[in-house]
């Protein structure tokens, strides 16, 4: 018996130096899973080693704005300057082939999902305190100083919205926090109002 037929959405969220692209490498380097990965549109230039279509779809201003218009987006938000959003078609498909789709964004685009995507899970990845955050982005090596203080700045807002999520892990060390978001994720795919419809058709077979 399937249980579960349409995948999970699960949105990984938290301040900027965080860590969740390496806590997200690390949960996607696990086995048995059937996680896929959002790739979001920017307009943020590449960093070094970045690849397009693989870290982000690197855009301009100009073509994000259309998308915005054509209305391409699950959610967007600008971001210390730049856009930042997640195309809507891949992550449908995604979810109606049964997969589970990961986005790994910032906290305004993820209130939106909220809206939007009400069986959504939310995990907000915390660092185990505000210095390990600025010594991060620091260690880092990506933006300059100004960038720095800007995104931290952001931090400190961010860090307020913790309690509009269903989880919080805190990214003490990197495998740590990727076993407990796959624990979370087998757990809520055993919840019962997600398999309780598939269950009592099975009752009635
Ligand atoms: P970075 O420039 O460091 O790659 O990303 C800056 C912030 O934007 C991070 O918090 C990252 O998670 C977030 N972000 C990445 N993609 C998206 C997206 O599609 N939508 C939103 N709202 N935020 C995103």
């Amino acid at each position: 018996m399937k249980l579960n037929q349409r995948g999970l959405l699960i949105v990984i969220s938290g301040p900027s130096g965080v860590g969740k692209g390496t806590v997200r490498r690390a949960l996607f380097n696990m086995t048995n899973h059937n996680l896929v990965y959002s790739v979001s549109m920017t307009t943020r230039p590449p960093r070094e080693g970045e690849v397009d279509g693989r870290d982000y779809y690197f855009v301009d201003r100009e073509s994000f704005e259309q998308s915005i218009k054509e209305k391409r987006f699950l959610e967007w938000a600008e971001f210390v300057g730049n856009y930042y959003g997640t195309p809507i078609d891949k992550v449908e498909e995604m979810l109606n082939k049964g997969k589970e789709v990961v986005l790994e964004i910032e906290v305004e685009g993820a209130l939106q999902v909220r809206e939007r995507m009400k069986d959504a899970v939310f995990i907000f990845l915390v660092p185990p305190s505000k210095k390990a955050l600025y010594d991060r982005l620091v260690e880092r090596g990506t933006e300059n100083k100004e960038l720095i203080d800007k995104r931290f700045q952001k931090a400190e807002k961010e860090f307020k919205l913790a309690y509009k999520y269903d989880y919080i892990v805190v990214n003490d060390d990197v495998n740590n926090a990727a076993d407990r978001i796959m624990a979370i994720i087998r757990a809520e795919h055993a919840r019962t109002e997600r398999t309780i419809h598939n269950y009592l058709k099975m009752l009635e077979e």
